[in-house]
C-alpha cells in the first residue's frame, strides 16, 4: 500500500501557526507521507470568508513553503460555487485509487460539527478521520449519530490508517495553540500586532496587500 496522505481544508483566512501544527503533529504521529492544503472556495458551512481566494491561496503558498510533507491542492478555489468535501474526497479517491489511504484532518471543534456537513456518513468510505484536539473544545458531548459512527469507528492504535484506505477515526493530541483567523483579522482590523501567531512571509503578506484593516460586511 502507498504512503497516507492527510487532507487539511479550510478557510486559510489566514493560515495560522496552529493549522500549521496540526498538520505537522498530525502528520508525525500517524506517519503520513504528504498533507493537502485545500484552501475553501465558498464554503457551505459558514460566512463568506473575507480574502479572496487568490489572497487565501497565496498566504497557504507562503506559510507551507520549504516543508517537504506540505503541498497546496488549490482545486476548489478553481471551482464555481460551492465545494463539499465529500465532492472533492471524491474526486481525490478517483486520482489515487481505492487503496491509498487518505486521511481528513480536523480539529475537534470541526468534528462536533460533521453531523452538518454534506453526506458526512458516505465520507467514512473516502477516507479516516483525525481529529485532533484544538484547545477549549475536548471531544466531549456529541450528537447522537456522530457519537455511534464515533464508537463504531474508533481506534486507539494511530496506526490503524494504515491498515485501510478509509473508515477509521482516530484522535491526536496536539500541542494546544489557542489561535484563530478570527482573532487574526481582528487584531490587524485594531492595528495590534499578530506576530508569533503566524509565519512572517504571511505576516508579510497581510501588510503588503492591506488584508483585514476593514470590517467584514460580508
Ligand atoms: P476562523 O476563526 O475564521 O473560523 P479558524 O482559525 O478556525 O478560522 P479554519 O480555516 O476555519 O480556521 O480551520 C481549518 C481547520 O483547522 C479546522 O479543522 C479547525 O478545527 C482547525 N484549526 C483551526 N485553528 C486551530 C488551532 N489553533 N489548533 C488546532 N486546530 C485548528
Amino acid at each position: 500500500m502507498q504512503g497516507a496522505i492527510g487532507i487539511l481544508g479550510g478557510t486559510f483566512d489566514p493560515i495560522h501557526l496552529g493549522h500549521l501544527r496540526l498538520a505537522q503533529e498530525v502528520a508525525e504521529t500517524l506517519a503520513l507521507t504528504e498533507v493537502r492544503f485545500i484552501p475553501g472556495g465558498t464554503p457551505p458551512h459558514r460566512a463568506t470568508p473575507q480574502s479572496p481566494a487568490a489572497d487565501r491561496v497565496a498566504m497557504v503558498t507562503l506559510a507551507i513553503a520549504g516543508n517537504p510533507l506540505f503541498v497546496l491542492d488549490d482545486r476548489e478555489t478553481r471551482r464555481v460555487g460551492k465545494s463539499y468535501t465529500f465532492d472533492t474526497l471524491s474526486a481525490l479517491r478517483a486520482e489515487l485509487g481505492v487503496t491509498r489511504p487518505l486521511v481528513l484532518m480536523m480539529g475537534a471543534d470541526a468534528f462536533l460539527g460533521f453531523e452538518s456537513w454534506h453526506r458526512w456518513q458516505d465520507i467514512f468510505a473516502l477516507a479516516h478521520i483525525a481529529v485532533a484536539h484544538r484547545p477549549g473544545s475536548a471531544l466531549g458531548e456529541m450528537p447522537a449519530a456522530l457519537a455511534r459512527e464515533f464508537t463504531q469507528r474508533r481506534s486507539s492504535d494511530a496506526q490503524a490508517v494504515h491498515g485501510a484506505a478509509a473508515g477509521v477515526i482516530v484522535e491526536v493530541p496536539i500541542t494546544a495553540l489557542d489561535i484563530s483567523a478570527t482573532q487574526v483579522r481582528e487584531l490587524v482590523r485594531e492595528r495590534r500586532s499578530v506576530r508569533y501567531l503566524l509565519a512572517p512571509e504571511v505576516l508579510a503578506y497581510i501588510k503588503d496587500n492591506h488584508l483585514f484593516l476593514q470590517e467584514n460586511k460580508s
